[in-house]
């Protein structure tokens, strides 16, 4: 007989730690991996992440960590051990952007993007394999790149520049964690719809630009990322890793 547990998609049993899961795409994968079967410690910095816990319910305990200070990777994942036990599933998708002319960054700014992006990202990630690797446990990392993973866009330098290191570092861990069943991969979102992209929507002409370009016609959701991300956590994509997967309503495409 084939039980939920067993099938390709279930993450009954697993617990998943997702970073920056207060709002936006964060949250829409925090309440994907709780219906696919997960329990979910999601984590939030300035907003808590109590509302998408309490969305979730029983299966869900939320945190709070400053990701740009080097010890919050370090206090969040000791703290969702020490509540769950351990952590099968790990969603670093926190992430900040910062806007100047690259002539005008601020070393200050550069670093705390760095910091955020792709810094915790790499602690996180250690963190987590090193518990797994010390229990002969099976894993799943999966970061949040961009669609500046690959491209350098204008006036986000430290932004574009951290997101193709996220690309790089999921296929480095990549290499070095599948002898130990431990699959990374990312994925890169397209524009969505989210407090990050708010600025671009309410620019009339870079709107419309912006839509222009998206062979989809539309603006993404956060839904539309979450799909991908149980997929990943799945036992479905045992066989993917060092994968880099835009989910973009064809934009790299053109
Ligand atoms: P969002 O709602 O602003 O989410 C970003 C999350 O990162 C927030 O929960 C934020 O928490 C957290 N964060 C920022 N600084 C932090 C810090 N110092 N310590 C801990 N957490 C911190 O925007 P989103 O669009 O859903 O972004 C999620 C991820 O997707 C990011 O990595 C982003 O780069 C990536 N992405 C988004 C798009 C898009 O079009 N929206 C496209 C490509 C990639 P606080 O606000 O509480 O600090």
């Amino acid at each position: 007989m084939t039980t939920s547990r067993d099938s390709l998609f279930s993450l009954e049993g697993k617990v998943a730690l997702v970073t920056g899961a207060a709002g936006g795409i964060g949250a829409a994968i925090a309440q994907a991996l709780a219906q696919a079967g997960a329990q979910v410690a999601v984590h939030g910095n300035r907003r808590p992440a109590d509302e998408t816990a309490l969305a979730i319910g029983e299966a869900a305990a939320a945190f709070s960590a400053d990701l740009s200070q080097s010890e919050g990777a370090e206090q969040l994942f000791h703290a969702v051990r020490a509540r769950f036990g351990r952590v099968d599933l790990l969603i670093n998708n926190a992430g900040m952007i910062h806007r100047a002319a690259a002539e005008e960054f601020a070393l200050e700014d550069w670093n705390r993007v760095l910091q955020v992006n792709l810094t915790s990202v790499f602690q996180l990630s250690q963190f987590v394999a090193r518990d797994l690797i010390a229990q002969k446990a099976a894993g799943k990392i999966v970061n949040i790149a961009s669609l500046l993973s690959f491209q350098g866009g204008i006036r986000v330098p430290a932004y574009a520049a951290s997101k193709g290191g996220v690309a790089q570092l999921t296929k480095a861990l990549a290499n070095e964690w599948a002898p130990h069943h431990i699959q990374v991969n990312a994925i890169a979102p397209g524009y969505i719809e989210t407090a990050n992209t708010e600025a671009l929507r309410n620019d009339e002409t870079r709107n419309r630009q912006i839509l222009e370009r998206i062979p989809a016609g539309r603006w993404g959701e956060p839904e539309d990322i979450a799909g991908t991300a149980v997929f990943l956590c799945s036992r479905a994509s045992d066989y993917i890793t060092g994968s880099i997967i835009a989910v973009d309503g064809g934009w790299l495409g053109r």
